[in-house]
């Protein structure tokens, strides 16, 4: 008798799904017990298309868990004064307690002059260097990016306790790669973060129980990659065309063989994605109860 095994796959939409319906709860209780409904606004400057579609989404999203949603689009031609002036007046409005602005930005903006502008009590995408440092130092009111704390939740979801496990991320960026290691730390996990100049990539990502990809490279990451059994969370969103001039999307996982050998995969689309815009309401609630000397409910 032959024995086959494959991975489960981990359904980001419905844990997602779930987590949103949650997240709506609170804030009707916090509506009836205080009065309060979060809101978040959310800026774009110029008209991406791709950051169109994620801005639309984010703003359906809040008004569905009964936020509100303020949203603000900017012309290209915006100055990085003018932007600045616009977050400023956003810092100190009452009915806003998370702001967003969508990156990436137009190339005459910097970027980091910008995230920095926002209000740390305020920066609901977590990307402000107070926030980093309070992750880095692991302090829990930090307000962390949502994507990475969408990776720790599926995670979770599959292994429950994290502790003393070998974790690799492959990438390094702020967004993603360097706070998901950074929460994988506070878990107990042993981390090992990989990017463009590391040697023997594959043998490093064969250690890992839990392999986190996050390099925007199509199907890097290979099954002879992955240790049997490995929870592999697929951060990658790549568009690529198909032999009859189609498109798809595609992570940094060759999922159709790493589903062979992995424990838990997340496909993508329907894996981390959905995860990061619950995490932005979740990150929106919880600035809101902040700011308002409210205890933070626990969702999870
Ligand atoms: P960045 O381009 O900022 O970072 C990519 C990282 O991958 C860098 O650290 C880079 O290394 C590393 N890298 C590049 N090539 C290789 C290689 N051959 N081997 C190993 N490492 C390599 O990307 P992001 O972190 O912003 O995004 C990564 C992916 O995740 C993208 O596909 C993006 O679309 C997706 N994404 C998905 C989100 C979601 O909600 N699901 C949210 C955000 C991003 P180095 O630092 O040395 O250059």
């Amino acid at each position: 008798m032959t024995i086959t095994t494959h991975a489960t796959i981990i359904d980001g939409k419905a844990i997602a799904a779930n987590l949103r319906k949650k997240i709506a709860g609170q804030v009707a209780a916090l509506k009836e017990m205080f009065k309060l409904t979060p809101g978040l606004a959310v800026i774009i400057v110029g008209e991406d298309p791709a950051s169109q579609v994620y801005v639309k989404n984010k703003g359906l999203a809040v008004t569905e868990a009964g936020m509100q949603s303020f949203q603000y689009t900017l012309p290209a031609t915006t100055t990085q004064q003018e932007l600045i002036a616009k977050i400023e007046l956003l810092n100190s409005d009452p009915k806003v307690h998370g702001i967003l602005v969508q990156l990436p930005l137009p190339k005459h903006i910097d970027e980091k002059v910008v995230i920095n502008t926002v209000s740390p009590a305020k920066d609901v995408d977590g990307f402000h260097i107070e926030n980093v440092g309070k992750l880095v130092t692991g302090q829990k009111d930090a307000l962390v990016s949502c994507t990475p704390v969408g990776c720790i939740m599926l995670i979770k979801e599959v292994l429950g306790d994290i502790s003393g496990k070998n974790a690799v991320v492959v990438g390094r960026s702020n967004i993603v790669g360097k706070p998901v290691a950074h929460l994988l730390l506070q878990e107990n996990a042993t981390v090992t973060i990989a990017h463009s100049r590391t040697t023997n990539l594959h043998e490093i990502c064969q250690q890992a129980d839990i392999l986190v990809a996050a390099v925007g490279i199509p199907q890097l990451v290979k099954a002879s990659w992955v240790k049997p059994g490995a929870v592999v969370i697929d951060v990658g969103i790549n568009r690529v065309t198909l032999s009859d001039g189609a498109t798809k999307l595609v992570g940094d996982v060759a999922f159709d063989e790493v589903f062979e050998v992995a424990g838990a995969i997340t496909p993508v689309p329907g894996g981390v994605g959905p995860m990061t815009i619950a995490c932005l309401l979740t990150n929106t609630l919880k600035a809101a109860c902040t700011q308002h000397g409210i205890k933070v409910p626990a969702i999870s």
